[in-house]
């Protein structure tokens, strides 16, 4: 297998907006070690060198795969995972990428590579709950790092808080669960007029929206939802420069290679394969999701979607999103009390099969929770309040199994029961 050493970008033609299936259709093909038009996995968690005296020159950051040397150990690169880095690199139009063990990987190796003890983060107050968690419990006690949570559409209350100094502005592109719209190029304005970098997490829009071709620094990702597709692997990825990922692979101070959340190299096999029909999923879960959610609209139910004019910020996606791809495949119904919620759910999975009642998103079939109960109860009541996560939120992620009508009915027959 031909070891790709540096990320290349593939060739942008200015002309054309950025397309991220292009761009990963213009990368080098890896071919397999006899030929295979799969590329070889390379499971080795150590390298061999031909001359002993050039581990020293490795470890002492002089020789790499980057730069006249090789691969060194599984923790620090591998060459599958960097195929896979590639490619993430070539959809989310960065320099380059590399893949984490989990999502939770991701954000937590960003924040701590970019952050000393002291520093300020202005964060959505709508964010994923680990996220949640990670930035208002365990960053202040463990790193002496503090967050300042607001809400991302209001640009004011975003300026005002990183007016008292910020080291990085952190948001999710289409925010968990509340569905909010990133408004990231004036975000990434905001930041770096105050010396800031704009960290993206792209996890709920991937295709949909390139953050970095739209200003901000670093994109993140949970692999485990769309990317992934099938809610078998745990995984992430980083995305940025070159000079980033390099650094959090270094060998002193880098957040990856010592706090060691590798991607296997067989993940990133796996993942890997499954990007040439990311595109068409995608596309699927957000036609699906648009006519349910109309659907819901239409008969009065409070539905939130971005795809739905009356979407606060539908206008701001169309106007940031690559229009091949639709809105996104989450969609959320608030059914105002906890009781309620639980009961659609119960009669959708236990009734009428349209779906499960589970955590997690971006399978290929419909995955429903209650968020305030469940990937948002980190927050407590109050901040469930500020961000807007009444405790009847349901939110759908919504898959392409079955036929659209047949999920529609069965939809309408759960809340015809619910007595709706
Ligand atoms: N980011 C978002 C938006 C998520 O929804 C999640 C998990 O649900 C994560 C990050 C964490 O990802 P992982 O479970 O892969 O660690």
């Amino acid at each position: 297998m031909e070891t790709p050493i540096s990320g290349e970008t593939p060739p942008v033609d200015r002309q054309r907006p950025f397309h991220p299936l292009e761009s990963l259709a213009a990368m080098r093909h890896e071919f397999g070690e006899h030929g295979g038009v799969n590329m070889s996995i390379e499971a080795s968690t150590t390298f061999t060198v031909m001359t002993a005296g050039t581990l020293p020159e490795m470890f002492q950051g002089r020789l790499g795969p980057e730069t006249g040397g090789c691969y060194l150990y599984g923790r620090h690169f591998n060459p599958t995972v960097y195929v896979l880095g590639r490619e993430l690199a070539a959809i989310e139009g960065t320099a380059a990428a590399y893949g984490t063990a989990s999502g939770m990987s991701a954000i937590t190796a960003v924040v701590l590579q970019c952050c000393v003890p002291g520093d300020r983060i202005v964060a959505g107050n709508s964010l994923y709950g680990g996220t949640f968690a990670f930035f208002h419990d365990f960053l202040p006690r463990k790193a002496g790092v503090t967050t300042s949570f607001v809400d991302i559409s209001d640009h004011v209350a975003v300026e005002s808080a990183c007016q008292r100094g910020v080291k990085l502005v952190y948001v999710e592109s289409i925010s968990n669960p509340t569905l909010v719209v990133a408004d990231i190029p004036v975000l990434a304005d905001i930041a770096h007029r105050y010396g800031a970098q704009l960290v993206v997490d792209n996890t709920f829009s991937p295709l949909i929206l390139a953050p970095a071709k739209l200003g901000a620094d670093i994109v993140v990702h949970s692999v485990t939802k769309f990317i992934n597709g099938a809610s078998d692997i745990i995984a992430g990825a980083i995305c940025g420069t070159q000079e980033f990922i390099a650094s959090l692979m270094d060998l002193h101070t880098g957040a990856l290679m010592l706090l060691g959340p590798t991607m296997d190299p067989r993940v990133a096999f796996e993942i890997s394969l499954r990007l040439p029909h990311l595109g068409m999923r995608m596309m699927e879960h957000s036609r699906r999701a648009l006519v349910l959610s109309e659907r819901l609209a239409e008969r009065g139910f409070h539905v939130v979607y971005p795809g739905l004019r009356s979407h606060p910020q539908h206008e701001l996606l169309k106007m940031l999103a690559h229009p091949d791809f639709g809105f996104g495949g989450l969609m959320s119904v608030d059914l105002v009390t906890t009781e309620r919620a639980y009961k659609f759910m119960e009669l959708l999975q236990n009734e009428d099969r349209f779906g499960y009642i589970a955590v997690s998103l971006g399978y290929f079939d419909t995955l429903m929770s209650v968020s305030a109960s469940s990937t948002s109860s980190e927050m407590s009541a109050v901040d469930l309040q500020k961000a807007g996560i009444s405790p009847g939120l349901v939110r759908i992620s919504v898959g392409y199994t079955g036929s659209l009508e047949q999920r529609w009915q069965q939809l309408e027959r759960a809340l015809h029961q619910l007595g709706d």
